[in-house]
């Protein structure tokens, strides 16, 4: 049995017995552990947040490289094994997932928290008394949040576009993407708008990724556009281009056994081999005039299509292309309107697609195929160009937020201003409220009230403004006159304190409310977590 607690209690004398190696601590040093690895985490993200935040070059166990300042990306890299810390690396995978930005501050909210916190939690403050603290400060934020935010016109068409617009410039302030603001703005809100305005469903925007070439040359498609895998001779002789074609997604094999690799089929005679290949041969072939008299034009498949059959359809004049992926190939068919197809037997013209104009295009070092025009079009993809795939995958990583953003947007009908402006505004709210409050939920109340301030703060901090100075005076701003003040901020671009909802630095409120309500209740987990017990096999 081993034991190490250093909470034992003297006067009720506990016997537990646990396997041999297992290791616990518990009590009040657990949980000041617990919020010191906590912190120690935040620590390392907290220099990212914000248009002036720094990036991290991080190397994972492979050894592959990744450059971001995206919270999510970073904490998910970091491979964090404290159990209590990697509660954040969850919330920030959840706030992505949920609405795709908020990531950096959401974590550095639980972690301030935490900070504020732990003194009390030092001085023998029951957890659960800051708990309920927590949980009626996030009722009141949210509540004040809701009540704030801003609601989105869009009765007017052209304002509500430049109002997208400017949402989501805001998310790529922050990012390497920001030189190219203005391209990857149009693109972006473009994309937003092509999709289902009812479902908003982000996965039909594809993105495709062709390194080399400026950030310029990427380009949004009003349709699908995917790269071609792999060609078999025969294939130069296919017609790439056609004017209202009807398309065929298919799940057929359309390949001979003899094509495949490891292809093995045991025969005593020739006469038998002979019968094998002429069945063979007739079964595909059946399925590839059954294509053809269908109508199809361009025929596409989830599984292999070989020579033989590349070259059939290379001499009918048609297109073709195998081991296109799944999420491409239920694109292809959700904007051309028609299903993937398992069998050819009973195929007909009406389980074909139609779209405006097919073509298949060389694009870098890279063969797309581009469906464009498409009726049902409520997809589209984005070819994103420019320098080394790091620097890509870094480009598209904001492209994502911004979607996300600019579809809550759309989704949400609420703002609120950012650059630290709601957290502010939020912060003086719960000093007032605290005021109301008597004993330990008071304490509590102002300890959410300045955590929030951490924002703003680290805003200052990442751009290298005079952090006590601008504090102080957002501070006093938004307590002198919160009406008018409501929205002042740190002003990044000006390096000043001012209105940021009139400089059009804004945030889906709902960004905001997840972001607090994630943040409360990653603190109090960590707060309700009194002990770690790990058996010998989990320190193996
Ligand atoms: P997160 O992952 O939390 O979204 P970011 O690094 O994207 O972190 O930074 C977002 C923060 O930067 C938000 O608080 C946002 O209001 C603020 N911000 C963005 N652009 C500006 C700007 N031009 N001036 C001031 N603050 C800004």
């Amino acid at each position: 049995m081993a034991r190490r607690g250093q909470q034992v209690p003297m006067m009720q004398p506990q016997v537990i017995v646990l396997k041999e190696g297992t290791d616990t601590s518990q009590g009040v040093p657990q949980l000041l552990s617990n919020i010191s690895a906590c912190l120690a985490v935040c620590d390392t993200i907290r220099t990212t947040l914000g248009p002036r935040g720094m990036d991290k070059l991080i190397v994972d166990s492979q050894k592959r490289v990744t450059i971001s300042n995206d919270g999510a990306t970073i904490m998910k890299l970091l491979e964090v094994v404290q159990p209590a810390a990697r509660t954040l690396v969850d919330i920030a995978r959840a706030q992505d997932a949920e609405v795709g930005d908020g990531t950096t501050s959401v974590v550095l909210l639980a972690g301030e928290l935490l900070k504020e916190v732990k003194e009390y939690v030092d001085e023998g403050v029951s957890p659960q008394v800051i708990i309920k603290g927590f949980r009626k400060a996030a009722d009141l934020a949210i509540n004040r949040v809701r009540e704030l935010a801003v609601s989105v016109d869009r009765a007017d068409k052209t304002e509500f576009r430049a109002l997208l617009e400017k949402c989501a410039a805001t998310t790529m302030n922050s990012k390497l993407i920001g030189s190219q603001k203005a391209f990857f703005t149009q693109m972006v809100v473009d994309a937003v708008m092509r999709l289902d305005q009812e479902e908003l469903d982000e996965d039909m925007i594809g993105i495709k990724k062709i390194p080399g070439g400026a950030m310029q040359d990427s380009l949004l498609v009003d349709g699908v556009a995917f790269k071609k895998a792999f060609s078999y001779a025969g294939f130069e002789q296919q017609p790439k281009a056609f004017d209202a074609p009807r398309i065929a997604c298919l799940n057929v094999e359309l390949e001979l056994k003899a094509e495949k690799d490891n292809a093995e089929v045991r025969v005593d005679r020739v006469a038998e081999y002979q019968a094998v290949v002429d069945a063979e041969w007739k079964i595909i072939f059946d399925k590839l005039d059954r294509i053809v008299d269908a109508g199809a034009n361009v025929v596409l498949s989830r599984l292999p299509i070989g020579d033989l059959a590349t070259q059939y359809f290379a001499d009918r004049n048609i297109f073709c292309a195998g081991r296109v992926s799944k999420d491409d190939l239920d694109r292809v068919c959700e904007a051309t309107g028609c299903s993937v197809q398992s069998t050819t037997a009973g195929l007909t013209s009406a389980h074909l697609g139609a779209c405006e104009r097919f073509e298949e295009r060389q694009i870098g070092g890279q063969r797309f195929n581009f469906f464009r025009g498409c009726p049902e079009a409520k997809t589209c993809t984005i070819v994103l160009r420019g320098g080394a795939e790091q620097f890509i995958d870094e480009v598209e990583r904001s492209l994502h937020d911004s979607i996300m953003v600019v579809r809550r947007a759309v989704k949400n009908q609420a703002v609120v201003a950012g650059g630290g402006a709601i957290e502010m505004e939020l912060s003086r709210y719960l000093r007032d409220t605290a005021r109301q409050i008597e004993g330990k939920q008071q304490l509590i109340l102002i300890a959410v009230a300045k955590a929030l301030e951490v924002i703003p703060r680290q805003l200052c901090e990442n751009a290298g403004f005079d952090t006590t100075d601008f504090i102080t005076q957002l501070r006093a701003r938004h307590a002198q006159d919160p009406d008018r003040f409501r929205w002042h901020g740190i002003d990044i671009d000006d390096e000043t304190v001012a209105d940021m909802f009139a400089k059009f630095v804004w945030e889906p409120a709902l960004v905001k409310i997840n972001a607090i309500s994630s943040a409360v209740e990653a603190a109090s987990l960590i707060l309700s977590v009194d002990e770690t017990v790990s058996s010998q096999q989990a320190q193996d």
